[in-house]
């Protein structure tokens, strides 16, 4: 009898489940999208309840659609959102605060005094990351900071703390039903990575960090292999003793799910925010300027490491366009819109929403459309958002290939903007080499049901998964060079408009 994978991607806007076949094909999906809450300007907060809901309806909405039960799902993998913070208490099964979400940054005032205090380049030593907004460790702190009686009950061993891959993880596994404490309470190591709390030699939490933020250690789950046994289906469940046998972060499930698997290959993902990761092998390599973060660790082999370059706002400002200034109806809309016109019309959009990460690292950032004339219509604005992507990639692929002594020849692309022929067709321009989309565009979902398939043997290696790999489109450099980096010069100077606008910049002048 034929058998599944399900997959559950727990993304920034929207939560999916995906039942995969052994081709890697989606069979059935479900998908609902979750309230964005914005309590103050920078912060960005979710209901995990909420989340719990859409993830066990989408599940049953996509098994049923596949008209299968859960005695044909083999195993179940989890991909999401990462650095989003959720603590729990773990008797009552209730958050104490909404998830604070990556992009949100409440934090600053939290990692700038971490700097301060013990520097940049020991976070960065120890956990690949520098101490910024974007990671779950400060987050953490701010809840217990900032919620009354939280930090007594932390220290009780009251709280759990979790990613939305540990939250979902343990309510699957009957934390909240089945009541006292019965979830599994784990996380895998891609995720661990990004909390600024796990040391990435050791791959376990470094006491020192946690210790310095105020963060007890009985409160952090336990780190597993992302391709391992993390649980089972909760008896009352719709997936009873299913195997939850892969786990991990969206970014390193796209890298899988796009068969990232040797040293030097990179892909890039435009949701929300757009994730440039190369695979750098065995051993992890530092940079200045970009993240050093596990790609994936199947069982008991060694970790993988990769080299990320993280943009905070790529198909938001899309997004931003069409509910804040309502440009238009549909994203995919911008493709027309910024074909209709020859050029940018001499606009320039940063979407610093939340700051600039790679490789700026500055929270103090805030977006910007600059180089206004009345001649700029709202086409030149959507297709300036579609470039801003563009430019941004260059360049983190520039300070990569210089970090990594990689030469890119080509790019692998998913996402929802990948969807763009437009925005594609202008990367390839910036690059200056190819830029290819996979016929299997739902990667990250994909890549989690890869994990969780190579653990329980419905994959036997790494060579089943680059065989289920195939090219669905690709577009190659057709821009002369001279434009291409005068455009890129201009852009470069509209990022430098956007840096100094945070509250406290503003007093200090
Ligand atoms: P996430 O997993 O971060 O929620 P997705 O990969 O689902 O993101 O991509 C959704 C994002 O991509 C949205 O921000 C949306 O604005 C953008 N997007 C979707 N389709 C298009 C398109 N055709 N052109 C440009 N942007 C798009």
């Amino acid at each position: 009898m034929t058998k599944y994978i399900l997959a559950i991607d727990q993304g920034t806007t929207s939560t999916r489940a995906i039942v995969f076949d052994h081709e890697g094909k989606a069979v059935a999906s479900g998908q609902m999208e979750h309230a964005q809450i914005y309590p103050e300007p920078g912060w960005v907060e979710h209901d995990p309840m909420e989340i719990w809901n859409n993830a066990r309806e989408v599940a049953g909405l996509a098994m049923a659609r596949a008209n299968i039960t859960h005695q044909d799902v083999v195993a179940i993998g989890i991909t999401n959102q990462r650095e989003t913070t959720v603590v729990w208490n773990r008797h009552t099964g209730k958050p104490i605060y909404n998830a604070i979400v990556w992009l949100d940054i409440r934090t600053q005032e939290i990692c700038h005094e971490l700097a301060e205090k013990y520097g940049r380049d020991y976070f960065k030593h120890i956990t690949g990351l520098p101490p910024n907004t974007y990671f779950s460790g400060p987050k953490i702190k701010w809840i217990l900071d900032n919620v009354p009686g939280a930090r007594e009950q932390a220290e009780a061993g009251d709280l759990y703390f979790g990613t939305m891959d540990s939250w979902l993880l343990w309510l699957m596994t009957g934390g909240e039903l089945d009541g006292n404490d019965r979830g599994v309470h784990a996380t895998d190591v891609t995720n661990a990575s990004r909390t600024l709390l796990m040391n990435l030699e050791t791959l376990d939490w470094d006491p020192e960090i946690c210790a310095r933020l105020g963060i007890p250690l009985a409160m952090l789950p336990k780190i597993n292999p992302s391709a391992s046994l993390h649980g089972y289906g909760r008896s009352r469940g719709p997936l009873p003793g299913v195997p939850i046998a892969g786990i991990l972060g969206d970014q390193q499930a796209a890298s899988v799910g796009q068969v990232c698997f040797k040293k030097g290959m990179a892909k890039n993902t435009y949701g929300t925010g757009c994730f440039l990761l190369i695979n750098t092998g065995k051993e992890p390599v530092y940079s200045e300027d970009l993240l050093t973060t596990v790609l994936y660790k199947f069982g008991d082999k060694p970790a993988v490491y990769a080299l990320e370059g993280s943009i905070a706002n790529s198909g938001s400002a899309i997004q931003w366009l069409r509910d804040n200034l309502g440009f238009f109806h549909n994203a995919a809309e911008t493709e027309a819109m910024a074909s209709s016109v020859p050029d940018n019309g001499g606009c320039y959009f940063v979407p610093a929403f939340s700051g600039l990460f790679a490789p700026y690292w500055r929270p103090d950032a805030r977006g910007g459309i600059v180089g206004l004339t009345a001649f700029v219509t709202k086409e030149h604005i959507a297709r300036a958002a579609l470039e801003a992507t563009a430019y941004q990639t260059r360049t983190i692929m520039e300070v990569m290939q210089n970090d990594s002594g990689v030469t890119l020849k080509e790019l692998k692309v998913d996402g929802g903007m990948a969807a763009n022929n437009f925005a594609m067709q202008f990367q390839a321009d910036q690059l200056g080499v190819d830029v290819i989309r996979p016929q299997i565009l739902e990667t990250t979902a994909l890549g989690a049901a890869y994990a969780a398939g190579l653990a329980v043997g419905f994959w036997k290696s790494k060579a089943d998964l680059v065989a289920n790999w195939a090219e669905g489109q690709r577009w190659s450099p057709e821009m002369e060079s001279a434009q291409r980096d005068k455009l890129y010069k201009k852009w470069n100077k509209a990022v430098t408009k956007t840096f100094d606008w945070a509250e406290d910049d503003l007093e200090e002048e």
